[in-house]
């Protein structure tokens, strides 16, 4: 007994300052894939190698149109083996209130070889196509969840047909070193009692009515973080006889945390994000 309380004093505080200080993420760990864009000189076999379509180039007469989309992305690193121009980061902090700013798109002048020549744009993420109006709408209700819910949120966790990979990054936000409830952020049983809810997995259509559901349980005001390459975009599965898709193909999505899982770090800037206190 006393072992024990001599080992934890002597642990001391092993809670992460996050955000107040930069995330402290292994270099091992797998983040964002970066593009050395002005020295790329072909996009087609890291293109080939993609296994989700994250990584895609579209051609016209004279030109090459490259994007990564980080909604698909699942960090595997598979296009940095194909390509020495890519290098995979330690970059986890990917999240984004609009799902058009997870991707990011080149320009090329084509060669008639196939390979890039000239870089004709730089690497820039899409512009919103959401309405001016729809922005409007959204400030408001930010403003009033400021109001009605002050410093405290209450989050209820939905796997709509994960791997479970992201609820194993999702437990570690509880464990001593993320400590989610510093921020007065708790998880809690019922949607009933819900804030914000945290959805992992492509949307199974088996989960497709236990999702709405949840959602329409949880009193106003109320947001929506979409978990994963699963949750941004459907991930590696896609759209298909059992998945739906992305989470925002059933309920609106505040915010989309890439990744594969995303690590606490990247959990934590996406919450933090949705409650404008990252
Ligand atoms: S890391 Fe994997 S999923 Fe992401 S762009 Fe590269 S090959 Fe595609």
């Amino acid at each position: 007994m006393f072992d024990i309380l001599y080992h934890s004093l002597a642990t001391g505080v092993v809670t992460t300052d996050y955000p107040k200080t930069p995330a402290q993420t292994s270099r091992q760990s797998r983040g964002r894939p970066e593009i050395d864009a002005p020295n790329w000189k072909d996009a087609r076999a890291a293109v080939a190698a993609c296994p989700t379509g994250a990584l895609s180039c579209t051609d016209g007469p004279e030109t090459r149109r490259v994007t990564l989309d980080l909604g698909k992305c699942t960090f595997c690193g598979f296009c940095a083996e194909a390509d020495p121009a890519i290098r995979m980061s330690n970059v986890c902090e990917l999240a984004a209130r609009h799902k058009a700013e997870l991707t990011t798109t080149i320009q090329y002048q084509l060669a008639p070889d196939g390979t890039h020549q000239a870089l004709l744009s730089p690497p820039r993420a899409a512009a919103d196509p959401r309405p001016a109006a729809l922005d409007a709408v959204g400030a408001q209700l930010k403003a009033r969840i400021a109001k009605v819910l002050g410093r405290s949120l209450h989050i209820r966790e939905v796997d709509a047909g994960s791997c479970n990979g992201c609820e194993v990054e999702i437990a570690g936000l509880n464990s001593p070193v993320y400590d989610l409830e510093r921020f007065g952020l708790h998880f809690v049983a019922s949607p009933r009692h819900a804030d914000m809810l945290l959805v992992t997995g492509p949307v199974s259509r088996n989960m497709e009515l236990a999702l709405r559901k949840t959602y329409e349980a949880m009193p106003a005001p109320r947001l929506v973080v979409a978990v994963g390459a699963c949750g941004c975009s459907g991930g590696i599965f896609g759209t298909n006889y059992a998945s739906l898709g992305g989470v925002d193909k059933v309920i609106p999505v505040d915010v989309y945390v890439p990744g594969c899982p995303p690590n606490p770090y990247a959990l934590l800037h996406g919450i933090l994000t949705a409650i404008d206190r990252g």
